[in-house]
């Protein structure tokens, strides 16, 4: 069996206790590689290589990082074949999809290499009295917790500004999807990134990761992951006065006026619902529907998703592969169930699927469309993060708005609308740190990146990336 290593100090190395972990390909339901179950010794040892690195590192000219953090995304680029069939036989994606966030994870590495170049920081005059500039320096050993739902591409874009700020990282994936993080390890060797100056370390959250997050001399945590996961994390990391950036749940809201590009909200719909699997924070799981068009859109909706092929994530026909553990597929499920019992009507799907020859065990659900439910009930309210959406009619844009912010969550939004001010007006009533407007997912790495109330604290993206992963020092020197 095909064992997963820590990457310590520039080392491909076992746990240090020799313990391991089952890893899963979700498409078959089957164990098909090992990985470290480390704990704290991993993580001492980790430290003592990160800290001792990170005096050269944090000294190293801005070109010569730029240089590193550049070669890593060629080389990802390069591998990016085999690091998509890896990342979709890990998780459970179609192999088309983990395509492109291999594409985006090398952007991630190639955008926060030019951002090293190009982080400056600010000064202000008194007025002939004194001068005041910021110094913007790195914080030290910071750690990096990524999920299992888009695995090297939220993996690389917590690691790649920690690393280009001039941090040196310890970081942990999830252990359900642990393969390209390890992949990730052999490309900075291979690209030339010093030893030490970024640390894997495998295993469960509770063991490494609550290492990790209790540790006193790693001074920040960059976390995304679900919202409870988050609120135990910041119970141990506020009393240490940690730095932290939480990337927590959703529940977002999909509205459709009456008024949009009828097809454009359709496709889409379709996509902002069901893309890998659901499992993206992004998905739009609530879809709000303007009453005059409500039976349209929700017969068109239920048409196109009808199509979509269910299967084997590396068979390029798939649009929905498998979900990613039995434990997830299982959560999904109990919620069908909650809905059927919260008086939902289900309108597509509701069942798992069984898939023939070698994927007969793998974790499959059909798309799932529901509609009926009561707009705060537990369906509506909590995350699911699969292939299930709800569907919600709506007659004002103060109804809308009331049925979009009723949850705790607040990440993202869509609304589709051709009135202007409608548009304007909705973006800046909805609580969501994200909306977009007449499209879903369209990405500029420079913008700011986080949600409101239990969907997190902080913003990714762009500059606020490198300040979070800096302290700003004030200097004043009186003329
Ligand atoms: P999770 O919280 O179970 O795990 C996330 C990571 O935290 C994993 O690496 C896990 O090992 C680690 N972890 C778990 N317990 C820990 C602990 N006690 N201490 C330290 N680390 C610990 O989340 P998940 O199930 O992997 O991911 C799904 C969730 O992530 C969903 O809620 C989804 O909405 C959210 N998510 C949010 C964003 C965002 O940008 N806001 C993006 C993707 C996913």
């Amino acid at each position: 069996m095909d064992k997963i290593l820590n990457y310590i100090n520039g080392e491909m190395l076992p746990p240090k206790k020799d313990q391991w972990l089952d890893n899963y390909n979700p498409s078959k339901g089957e164990v098909y590689s090992l990985i470290p179950d480390s704990d704290e010794t991993d993580i001492e040892e980790a430290l003592t290589h990160a800290e001792l690195a990170f005096e050269t590192w944090r000294l190293t000219s801005l070109e010569e990082r730029f240089k590193v953090l550049n070669r890593i995304a060629e080389l990802i680029d390069a591998n990016n074949d085999m690091l998509a069939v890896a990342e979709s036989m890990d998780q459970g994606k179609p192999v088309w999809l983990a395509k492109n966030e291999m594409i985006r994870s090398a952007q991630n590495f190639r955008f926060f290499a030019t951002a090293a170049m190009q982080f400056a920081s600010e000064s202000h005059n008194m007025e002939g009295h004194a001068i005041n500039y910021t110094l913007r320096q790195p914080i030290g050993v910071v750690g990096c917790i990524s999920p299992w739902n888009l695995p090297l591409y939220l993996f690389t874009w917590k690691i790649a500004p920690a690393l280009a700020a001039g941090n040196c990282v310890i970081a942990k994936p999830s252990e359900i999807t642990p393969m390209t993080a390890f992949l990730l390890s052999e490309i900075c060797r291979e690209a030339g990134l010093p030893k030490g100056v970024l640390n894997i370390v495998h295993g469960l959250g509770p063991k490494v990761g609550n290492a990790m997050v209790s540790h006193p001399r790693i001074k920040a945590i960059s976390f995304t992951g679900g919202t409870s996961t988050g609120k135990h994390i910041a119970a141990i990391a506020a009393p240490m006065f940690k730095k932290l950036s939480l990337e927590l749940g959703g529940k977002n809201p999909n509205i459709i006026f009456a008024d949009c590009d009828f097809d454009k909200a359709l496709k889409t719909t379709v996509q902002s619902s069901f893309m890998n699997q659901g499992e993206i924070c992004l998905c739009g799981s609530r879809i709000l529907i303007e009453r005059s068009i409500y039976n349209k859109f929700r017969d068109a909706l239920i048409k196109e998703v009808a199509q979509m092929k269910v299967g084997d994530p590396l068979d390029k026909e798939t649009k929905v592969g498998a979900i990613v553990s039995k434990m997830h597929f299982e959560k999904v499920l109990s919620y069908i169930e909650l809905a059927k019992q919260e008086g939902g009507n289900i309108l597509l799907g509701g069942t798992s699927l069984q898939m023939q020859g070698a994927h007969g065990a793998g974790w499959y659900i059909a798309p799932t469309i529901i509609e009926n439910l009561a707009y705060d009930c537990r369906t509506n309210t909590e995350e699911i993060f699969g292939p299930v959406v709800t569907i919600i009619p709506f007659d004002t844009d103060a109804e809308a708005l009331t049925i979009a912010n009723c949850t705790e969550y607040g990440l993202a939004s869509s609304i589709w609308t051709n009135n202007l001010t409608r548009a304007h007006k909705v973006a800046a009533g909805i609580q969501s740190g994200i909306v977009w407007i007449n499209c879903w997912l369209l990405r500029d790495l420079r913008t700011p990146f986080g949600g409101v109330k239990q969907s997190g604290v902080g913003r990714e993206g762009g500059w606020e990336a490198m300040k979070f992963f800096t302290e700003a020092k004030n200097v004043c020197i009186k003329l």
